[in-house]
């Protein structure tokens, strides 16, 4: 039951009115804090990876670390492929156990995002049960190479979502509704609700089919994530929050302990901050429990 694709997790959390936390690690410590944080609220959970790390620690590292780790969890969990714009990186990642990948042509123009997800959503389902997630306009900020300059910003027109979800036959659909990579200027960003709750309403309305994935979590004050869980938001991508958790917590221990030579030490430090990050998400979310 531990090793599970993200699609049926997230429509139970649509119907019921949470989300599911998809929290991106770059190395093992992180990705064992993680895994705590949910046994410990007894919540479904999805592992995240974005291409750099996954590439640098290799895919099947990865992917053997996850399946080491989630069979002897309580809870089902499942390994995302994050922001992919390379369609052989996405196959390749599925052909080695990741349960959902996300291929990203959201830059490119729509027909050209179409073909692309298509031909990795048509390869992820025939290679097994994995679930593929695409975006559509442009989330801003920055994360790993992906870079979009804010102006450039274009929120996901809910009409043509429905074709592009229609087309492309992707499991999981992440509209672009203002919310940015990275961390947010401002403590209330700007975010569109009513769109998100438009898109729920096309997609979803007559019974849940494609959940709806939110970008951007890092930084959105709890009154906004409960907004957009209730117009439909049912998958929250948490990143920059642990990269910092990861870093801080590494320097505070280090620059206390300078004289100390202990990796373990630190690895333990690391893991409990980020723990505890993922356990405040957790209760954000209202994921506890549901696993
Ligand atoms: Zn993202």
């Amino acid at each position: 039951m531990s090793i599970e694709n993200a699609k049926g997790m997230l429509i139970k959390a649509t119907k019921g009115k949470y989300a599911i936390g998809a929290f991106n690690i770059t190395d093992i410590t992180q990705m064992e804090g993680v895994v705590e944080a949910a046994v410990n609220k007894k919540a479904p959970l999805i592992i995240q990876t974005s291409v750099e790390p996954s590439k640098f620690l290799g895919r099947k590292v990865m992917v053997a670390v996850y399946r080491a780790i989630a069979e002897s969890a309580p809870i089902p969990i499942c390994l995302h492929l994050d922001h992919c714009t390379d369609v052989a990186y996405c196959k390749q990642c599925a052909d080695v156990g990741y349960t959902n990948i996300m291929i990203d042509a959201s830059k490119l123009p729509f027909e050209e995002n179409v073909r692309m997800v298509k031909e990795v959503t048509d390869h992820c389902h025939t290679v097994g049960d994995i679930s593929v997630e695409a975006e559509l306009g442009t989330v801003s900020g920055v994360e790993d190479q992906i870079k979009v300059v804010e102006d450039e910003a274009q929120l996901a027109n809910p009409e043509q979502s429905v074709e592009f979800i229609e087309r492309t036959g992707i499991d999981l659909f992440a509209p672009a509704i203002g919310t940015a990579h990275g961390v947010y200027k401002t403590k209330d960003p700007k975010v569109d609700f009513e769109r998100l709750g438009k898109i729920a309403q096309l997609v979803n309305g007559q019974g849940v089919r494609i959940p709806l994935v939110v970008h951007g979590g890092t930084g959105l004050p709890p009154h906004t994530v409960a907004k957009l869980i209730e117009v439909g938001g049912a998958k929250f991508n948490v990143s920059t929050e642990l990269k910092r958790t990861l870093i801080d917590a590494k320097f505070n221990y280090i620059s206390e302990h300078r004289d100390e030579y202990n990796p373990g030490k630190v690895d333990k430090v690391v893991k409990a901050a980020i723990t505890q990050a993922v356990e405040q998400w957790i209760d954000v979310l209202g994921s506890a429990g549901k696993a």
